[in-house]
């Protein structure tokens, strides 16, 4: 039977894609989404900017297409070239523009007109896409406030709002906390006339915020967990924008992010030393042996906890930096992987000194070592103080680590309580303070020295599945919905 998705056109327009350039959880999405879209029959591809250091990647592999994009901003042209190539068979295409650069740190440091200029660029190139391409989508699928310029360019740009009839958009937010906030309200020569700077419109608090701007102006917004999307309709989660959510909700939905099953897996993982799965979880010793000896430490049967993440106050560093001096006390050891504000960097290398034997500290950005740290690991702590979804857990547990979470956002819809649950998966706490987190650690310490609990919590880990196969099948769902075709149709119907 025909696919009831064949021929629906996607053009996600992103800020990440891993493995051409990541940051976090929003390039695992879209390096792995679109693969699983284009599994179920949907013609999804990407436009990712061109980031420096990116075509030495991809050299060889990507063909420049003859037709160049023009694209007006400040009274002038910006000559633009689209770079074809293929990502695990996902069509990807990367934006190079005359006279403009992207950050090599993908993000710029500093959010202002200059700054974040190039994003604009890269929407306004949505929007010239099909005459470089030949092929048009049917829907902009923006994440997060980078793109969500494509939405606002659709509804209010002074010449590219006439294309709003021949699109949709939808709009996923995966961090909320990152808004595109820039001083300027002045955008006219962007495009964008007076009356979009309204409280109903990219307006907030005398500045330009262009997050806010998406979610107006998309079709659909979506988060990247159910609870997630009413936490942040919250005060305490809103960060400002709860208001707006509120208001919008009938268009907001939360659709959990998956991780990509063929890239995150034990059995075929080429970064880790022994491979295993839910059948002989035995090799996974061999893992935490070449773990230790990478941390310079012997194998004295103690727990392994891991920390696998950016090194922001949303990640809980505030429980966990004054949980480590407790860390010897339970006899187990800790490994933090991870890069972010100086002053918690500063603060773990300190702390690895004080305890040389009990903790181990990687700042940077180490693919490698993270993979070695998933499957050589007994639990993972994710403390986090809002987490929009995680993947860290799932990668986790995929990994048969087990994962130690704070009870909010995706890691509530996540992680079952293994006290709580024949069929747990890991330990949640809920109050926001190092106590609670201890005593979390304590009842995983519990289990592990129960084999047989600890064994059945490993193996519900990792017989869950936390693939694609679901979300992207709820997001196809939704793609239909948005083109008015109805449940159950086929999709053939579409242009
Ligand atoms: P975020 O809030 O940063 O998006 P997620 O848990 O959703 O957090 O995704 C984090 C992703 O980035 C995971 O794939 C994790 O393994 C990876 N990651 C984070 N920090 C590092 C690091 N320092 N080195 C390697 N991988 C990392």
């Amino acid at each position: 039977m025909s696919s009831p998705f064949k021929k629906i056109k996607v053009l996600h327009v992103a800020s990440e894609m891993h493995p051409l350039a990541k940051k976090g959880g929003l390039g695992d999405v879209v390096g792995s989404l679109p693969k699983a879209q284009r599994e179920l029959g949907i013609d999804s591809r990407v436009l990712l900017p061109l980031y420096p250091g990116v075509m030495d990647r991809i050299i060889g592999k990507a063909k420049k297409l003859p037709r160049k994009l023009y694209l007006p901003l400040e009274w002038r042209v910006f000559p633009a070239r689209l770079w074809h190539t293929d990502v695990q068979e996902v069509p990807v295409y990367l934006l190079d523009i005359e006279d403009i650069s992207f950050s090599a740190d993908v993000y710029p440091n500093q959010l202002d007109m200059n700054s974040v200029r190039p994003f604009f660029l890269l929407s306004l190139a949505a929007m010239e896409f099909k005459k470089a391409t030949n092929w048009n989508p049917h829907i902009f699928h923006i994440h997060d406030w980078p793109t969500s310029m494509v939405a606002t360019v659709l509804k209010w740009h002074m010449y590219y709002s006439t294309l709003s009839n021949h699109y949709d958009t939808v709009l996923t937010i995966h961090n909320l906390a990152h808004q595109g906030i820039v001083q300027e309200t002045n955008l006219i020569q962007w495009g964008i006339p007076k009356e979009a700077f309204n409280i109903e419109g990219l307006e907030y608090y005398g500045m330009t915020n262009f997050l806010k701007g998406g979610i107006i102006a998309s079709d659909m917004v979506t988060t990247v967990s159910p609870r997630y999307s009413w936490e942040i309709q919250t005060r305490e989660y809103g960060m400002g924008l709860d208001g707006v959510l509120k208001k919008y909700n009938s268009k907001l939905k939360g659709i959990l992010n998956g991780i990509d099953y063929s890239y995150w897996n034990p059995k075929t993982d080429p970064l880790i030393p022994a491979h295993y799965d839910v059948n002989d979880i035995a090799p996974k010793r061999e893992c935490k042996k070449s773990l230790l000896s990478r941390c310079g430490w012997e194998d004295d049967g103690s727990p392994i906890l891991i920390y696998i993440g950016r090194l922001a106050e949303q990640k809980g560093l505030d429980i966990l930096l004054p949980s480590i001096e407790a860390i010897p006390g339970h006899g187990c050891k800790l490994i933090v992987l991870g890069e972010g504000s100086e002053i918690y960097e500063r603060a773990l290398l300190d702390m690895c000194l004080q305890f040389p034997d009990s903790l181990f500290v990687k700042i940077g950005y180490d693919e490698e070592l993270s993979h070695l740290m998933y499957a050589g690991g007994d639990m993972l702590v994710m403390p986090s103080y809002f987490e929009p979804c995680g993947l860290s857990q799932l990668i986790a547990m995929r990994y048969g680590t087990v994962p130690i979470c704070r009870a909010t956002g995706g890691l509530a819809d996540t992680v079952i309580d293994a006290d709580s649950a024949s069929d747990g998966t890991g330990f949640l706490f809920s109050s926001y303070d190092s106590e609670a987190f201890l005593r979390a650690i304590g009842r995983a310490l519990a289990s592990w020295n129960s084999p047989n609990h600890w064994n059945r919590i490993i193996s519900n880990c990792m017989k869950v599945d936390f693939s694609w196969s679901k979300s992207s099948r709820e997001y196809a769902n939704l793609y239909l919905e948005l083109l008015g075709v109805p449940e159950g149709e086929n999709k053939n119907l579409l242009l």
